[in-house]
């Protein structure tokens, strides 16, 4: 996102700073009956496969002034990994009509423009004749058509523009809020089912719980999004995976491989602001409208490829090139648009919360590394729907001063004056020999006893 963006992002923040502070209500279950805010729902930890009778964690109770991580807790960080990491998209879920519909409605185009296509080539020549010139005698109508329709696209189109409330941008949303919410919940099932969660005493837990739990109690005041939601955390047992990602109704999942990854809460509570901060911007709302746009489009178009290109084989092999460069002209540059908003705002809501935000750049920078002296890793910035690492690390020392600036003005603590990049750039350096180390091993010819 541009610095423009940060400082529409820092003005929200700083506008609002002032605002009686409402209170964020914590609940065993069920709903909130007595809440200042009309959005108020309910906030709740979950630690069992059914969400809707989770229970508030002791630790949630707790005085975020207290210590945050307990020395239990802290050994959690101790593991060091070396794998490649990544934080996920929120699921995408569509609608359930949708996703039957999307690929009938491609097919049925794909079929009835083929079928045309071998009807006309049999249809002989005087009897084309005639059917063009009946075409051509209602030229008026057919332009009378493509305009209704191309202008119903374009109201259809412009009636839900919608400007995201942290940054200003505009953006096409055709669903609503409780649409997303429906889709959400059974996404949300559907993963419960199949994952092994731990347990709420389990130290790696209270660590993700507390801290999501204060990046959103940090924040309530400046953000009603935040109060749309139905805030839960998991916890899934799974070591093999580094991952988290939030659903559109407020589920914070967290895998204990990412856990593994961390060498301090701080770093925890970049990835989970950047991951809340996808959620209160709506960015899978946005992400499936959007998909939605275009699949229409598409449907228009793979009705042409298959009509006008003579022969399945070329026809394939047009779509296989439009659906590429649809890709890479338009989804790729996209998501990392949403994944560069979601780093910027996650980086003023960890601020907010009094996390150390020069951990941000300091992880992706590690990660950076890792891609680039572990064999076989490592995807090229155009070609993947987040930013590279090194492109991450440059967005976000971009937008750091102000973050901390921001930070400050919150009367956190004072960060201590080790910088966290440069305590990173030692464990780069000792990853860069051990693979110089390595590599002059594999290149030196053995030698005949
Ligand atoms: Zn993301």
């Amino acid at each position: 996102m541009s610095r423009l963006a940060w400082l529409h992002v820092r003005q929200i923040f700083w506008f609002n700073f002032n605002k009686p502070h409402r209170k964020l209500k914590l609940v065993t279950q069920g709903k909130l009956n007595h809440v200042s805010h009309k959005y108020a729902r309910k906030v709740h930890v979950s630690h069992s496969k059914k969400p809707s009778q989770g229970l508030l964690l002791a630790t949630a109770r707790r005085s975020l002034s207290q210590p945050l991580v307990s020395a239990s807790a802290t050994r959690v960080f101790e593991s060091v990994g070396h794998r490649s990491f990544h934080i996920s998209l929120p699921r995408n879920a569509a609608p359930a009509f949708w996703l039957v519909f999307k690929p009938i409605s491609k097919l049925w185009a794909m079929l009835w423009g083929r079928y045309i296509r071998r009807w006309w080539a049999k249809v002989p020549q005087d009897q084309k004749n005639q059917y063009l010139k009946l075409l051509g005698g209602m030229k008026g109508i057919i332009i009378g058509v493509i305009v209704v329709l191309t202008a119903g696209t374009l109201i259809n189109y412009y009636i839900h523009l919608d400007e995201n409330p942290l940054t200003g941008r505009t953006r096409f949303m055709s669903l609503t809020h409780d649409q997303i919410l429906v889709v959400a919940d059974q996404e949300e099932k559907g993963i419960l089912d199949e994952v092994q969660v731990i347990s709420a005493s389990d130290p790696r837990y209270q660590v993700v719980s507390e801290c999501s739990m204060r990046i959103l109690k940090a924040n309530q005041a400046n953000c009603d999004q935040i109060w749309k939601l139905d805030w839960s955390v998991t916890v899934v047992d799974d070591d093999s995976t580094s991952n988290a990602f939030v659903l559109p109704n407020g589920h914070i999942f967290v895998y204990t491989g990412l856990i593994k990854e961390m060498r301090n809460v701080d770093q925890l509570a970049v990835v989970l602001s950047h991951e809340i901060a996808h959620a209160v911007m709506g960015h899978s709302i946005e992400h499936i409208s959007r998909g939605q746009l275009l699949d229409f489009v598409a449907i228009a178009v793979l009705a042409a490829i298959w009509t006008v290109v003579p022969g399945d084989g070329i026809a394939l092999v047009t779509q296989w090139f439009y659906n590429k460069l649809i890709k890479l002209m338009l989804d790729l540059p996209y998501s990392r648009e949403l994944e560069t908003e979601a780093d910027t705002v996650g980086l003023g809501f960890a601020a907010k919360a009094c996390y150390d935000v020069r951990e941000a750049p300091a992880f992706w920078a590690l990660q950076e590394a890792l891609l680039k002296y572990s064999p076989g890793i490592g995807i090229p910035e155009f070609m993947s729907t987040h930013p590279s690492h090194e492109s991450r690390v440059r967005q976000l020392q971009d937008v750091i001063p102000e973050a901390l600036k921001l930070r400050q003005a919150c009367s956190c603590q004072p960060l201590s004056s080790a910088d966290p990049v440069q305590r990173v750039q030692k464990e780069i350096e000792l990853l860069r020999e051990k693979h110089e180390n390595s590599k002059s091993k594999n290149d030196t010819p053995a030698v005949a006893s």
